[in-house]
């Protein structure tokens, strides 16, 4: 029944584990062995639920487009992830975190960002919970995202540039767990994907799933069915398509659509198709598919979208394509941009750009007049705005 979800060695079929020096063993131990009890306790769920409806905002709107529904000839849902309190679906992950941190006695939170916007969900958590944040972000990072270092200080956080590598988000990630093996006792590591070893893919996927057990309610409500005939999202880590498609797994009926970055063309060298041009590796004590050299040595993803950049891809979704339970789309920076000012126009929803990525994956898959879409949103453009601006006169 459970066969796409993790199994009791943190593995999802031949991905996943948890290949960690020994210095972090003990952190990810401790985590590991109070997770589970922690996000099924009564006082857990009764807190994590209370702050998603007052503070996030949820349930997020299933909302039915008629543009796109009668353009691709069938029912187009969007799974309104951008409403929520800060434009994404990752402020979900942080709240849930957090209130692990706490219920650990931790008092000391760190996290790992690429664009921001993780970090800006992880020092909002953290003002809100007042305990102290430390974001590590990569130097070429913190100059190309002013706004978001500015405001991660503005809620209290400490942004860290790293000059390590190329300085962006992987080696962000190195430092915060370089970080995590020095303060093993006070410190959470909140990590902003379902990647990392065992348990992050699963507690993180967990905390996402609420959008997926909404769906189902939606979806009753509107089509007396809980169940679509296709699943869409885009895939950087994988937290949103995970927590879109978490309860949806075991209905083999429900075919499961991932838009990963094609960059500037699979087979360009610039692009951060994870999941068709990576192949099997180690990244950040995860067994994944991995965009690596012959020598094994990581490569530097490219994305015109800053959250798909990430050079591994979810173990959870590693499995799902191999096993065939999923597919891939590659969606290519133009074809992203080119779906986002046609939502704006046609809906009037200025979509994120990793989102976007999703919305012209429809273009890409035929359906039939009685196929249910459902297709997650996953955050809001005002960050991508100056990215927008900048290519309006080459879309019109
Ligand atoms: C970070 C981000 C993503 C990519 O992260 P996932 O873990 O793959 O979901 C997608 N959309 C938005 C709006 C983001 O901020």
């Amino acid at each position: 029944m459970q066969k796409f979800l993790v199994d009791k060695s943190g593995f999802y079929g031949e991905f996943g584990g948890a290949y960690i020096p020994e210095i972090l063993h003990r952190c990810v131990t401790e985590l590991k062995d109070s997770y589970l009890e922690i996000l099924e306790s009564e006082l857990f769920k009764k807190e994590f639920e209370q702050l998603l409806r007052d503070y996030v905002g949820r349930p997020s709107p299933l909302y039915l487009s008629n543009y796109l529904s009668h353009k691709h000839g069938c029912k187009i849902y969007l799974k309104r992830e951008d409403l929520n309190h800060t434009g994404a679906h990752k402020i979900n992950n942080t709240i849930g975190q957090i209130l692990v941190a706490k219920r650990l006695g931790k008092t000391r939170i760190i996290a790992e960002t690429g664009a921001g916007q993780h970090g800006v969900a992880t020092a909002t958590v953290c003002a809100l919970m007042q305990m102290q944040c430390i974001v590590y972000m990569g130097k070429t990072d913190v100059e190309r995202q002013a706004v978001n270092v500015k405001k991660m200080e503005m809620l209290g956080a400490t942004v860290i540039p790293v000059t390590s590598g190329n300085m962006t988000l992987k080696d962000a990630t190195n430092e915060a767990i370089r970080d995590w093996c020095c303060n093993p006792i006070d410190t959470h590591y909140i990590i902003g994907s379902t990647v990392g070893p065992h348990p992050y893919p699963d507690l993180v996927a967990r905390l996402q799933s609420v959008i997926s057990e909404e769906i189902r309610k939606q979806l009753l409500e509107k089509e007396n069915h809980a169940v679509p005939d296709y699943l869409f999202a885009c895939v950087g880590g994988g937290s949103n398509a995970a927590g879109t498609i978490y309860h949806f797994l075991n209905d083999d009926d429900v075919k499961i659509v991932l838009a990963e970055a094609g960059g500037k063309g699979i087979d360009s060298g610039e692009s951060a198709a994870t999941i068709q041009i990576g192949s099997v590796g180690i990244i950040h004590g995860c067994k994944t598919l991995v965009m690596q050299n012959e020598d094994g040595q990581i490569t530097e993803p490219y994305s015109i979208s800053a959250g798909l950049d990430y050079p591994g891809i979810g173990p959870i979704h590693a499995n799902l394509v191999t096993t065939k339970r999923a597919q891939v789309i590659a969606v290519n920076d133009d074809e992203a941009l080119q779906a986002a000012f046609e939502l704006t126009r046609s809906d009037g929803i200025i979509p994120a750009l990793e989102s976007a990525h999703a919305l012209a994956a429809l273009d890409k898959v035929s359906f039939k007049p009685s196929d249910i879409v459902v297709l997650t949103l996953s955050g809001r453009g005002e960050k991508d705005l100056e990215t927008y601006f900048k290519y309006e006169s080459t879309i019109h």
